[in-house]
């Protein structure tokens, strides 16, 4: 399907409309921004392959049902009723509520991160259609994973977030010259975070980095894995030091390549929370 195809004002046939401008859309909350004395404006990612901004009123009255729907993280259904700027949302089913990951710190910061992360992806407006799947089901591991394994998981939503986004990493091929790199454990690999990957001997100049090779062969791994493979890998006693070490390997590479600034990733990183 193509993106006009997928865009919510192209949308305007399926079910539930009732007036001229309304549409429907499944969206995850990414973020929540006050407005006026009772209203919110959400920031949702959707299943029209799209970024919307839409007003959620009087969302910060404990009494209203929005209250419970617009927490961050969750999922929903919503009407949407086009205005002259923002979109107004007139009717909303909560489908996933993720407001329990609040009672544990790391859970809620890595969500948080990682909704960060959805957002500035999809800044422009456009995202690829498998974005909101991709983010629905990191947001369920992160909900439920071992917390050693938090900052594993995070760092694969990087890798694979950029890569439907067309900023795939190259492991094995070396960006400049197209030679095959082969990774080898006890070594390490010239990178490039500007060309977005390997770079062979030959290539290699003082702009790029010196990669331990085992690390690069977690991130080649992550971007093959699916979370819930990510989420049974057997417990190891450096595996949240190694985690970290991957994820902040992935936040340098989300500032170069993709070109985002992850701000919630880098305070969690910098600050030492996990
Ligand atoms: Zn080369």
């Amino acid at each position: 399907m193509s993106q006009s195809e997928n865009h919510p004002k192209n949308n305007q046939k399926s079910g539930g409309m009732s007036n001229q401008g309304d549409y429907k859309v499944r969206g995850v909350v990414l973020r929540r921004t006050k407005l006026g004395e009772q209203d919110l404006i959400l920031t949702l990612l959707t299943d029209g392959a799209h970024q919307v901004r839409a007003v959620a009123k009087g969302a910060r009255k404990p009494s209203s049902k929005l209250a419970g729907i617009a927490n961050l993280g969750n999922e929903a259904e919503f009407l949407l009723h086009k205005g002259k700027s923002l979109d107004i949302i007139t009717e909303s089913t909560l489908l996933v509520s993720r407001s329990k990951v609040a009672l544990e710190y790391e859970r809620a910061a890595m969500t948080e991160a990682v909704l960060d992360i959805a957002y500035a992806l999809t800044a422009e407006g456009e995202c690829h259609e498998l974005l909101l799947p991709l983010t629905t089901t990191v947001l369920d591991s992160i909900g439920t994973a071992r917390l050693t394994l938090l900052p594993l998981i995070a760092a694969a939503y990087i890798l694979k977030s950029s890569a439907l986004q067309g900023y795939k990493p190259s492991f094995d091929v070396c960006v400049r010259c197209g030679a095959n790199v082969e990774l080898r454990e006890d070594t390490s690999q010239g990178f490039s975070f500007l060309d977005g990957g390997v770079v062979c001997e030959d290539c290699c100049t003082s702009l790029d980095t010196l990669e331990p090779a085992p690390r690069l062969m977690w991130c080649k791994a992550l971007l093959g894995m699916k979370f819930d493979a990510i989420c049974a890998l057997e417990q190891s006693p450096d595996e949240q030091d190694r985690g970290i070490d991957i994820l902040t390997f992935a936040r340098t590479w989300l500032t170069h390549y993709p070109g985002v600034n992850p701000k919630a990733l880098t305070y969690l990183l910098e600050e030492g929370l996990f």
